[in-house]
């Protein structure tokens, strides 16, 4: 079987700085940060998927921007795929309303300061490299 399930990472950016979750659950990702998104349902976009889990996950109005390339294995068979997003005018600012239970904005040298799950590590160091300079974040 090759059947695979994207699962979308949000970088969401703001004013030069990227936004990390950290995981409250399942106790072996507990503790850990993350790029917040998650699984895309079946027929829906991967982008819809990114906007609407922002919404659940940390009760904002963002717009995905454009995709980060490549593709990430996560447990077979989830893989992870990143979208870069950003606040709508107007949205709240983020909260960790469910699956996370802290976040922080990281700025330009701040972004290896938390302890990033190890498959998000790879996807982070792209995002940098896919928009770091133009967003301020290098
Ligand atoms: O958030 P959700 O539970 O829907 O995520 C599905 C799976 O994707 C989780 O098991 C988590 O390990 C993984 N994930 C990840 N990196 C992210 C987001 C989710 O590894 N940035």
């Amino acid at each position: 079987m090759s059947e695979r399930i994207v699962v979308v990472g949000a970088a969401l950016v703001d004013d030069g700085r990227l936004l990390a979750a950290r995981r409250s659950a399942p106790v072996e990702l507990a503790g850990r940060w993350e790029l917040p998104g998650g699984k895309v349902e079946p027929g829906e976009t991967a982008d819809a998927a990114l906007v609407r889990e922002l919404r659940e996950e940390l009760g904002v109005d963002a717009e995905a921007c454009g995709r980060v390339p490549g593709e990430w294995p996560l447990k077979s068979p989830y893989v992870l795929q990143v979208w870069t997003a950003r606040l709508r005018p107007g949205s709240a600012a983020p909260e960790p309303l469910e699956d996370h239970d802290e976040l922080r904005w990281l700025g330009p040298g701040e972004i290896w300061d938390v302890d990033w799950l190890d498959q998000d590590v790879p996807a982070v160091r792209q995002t940098l490299a896919h928009l770091g300079a133009a967003e301020g974040l290098t």
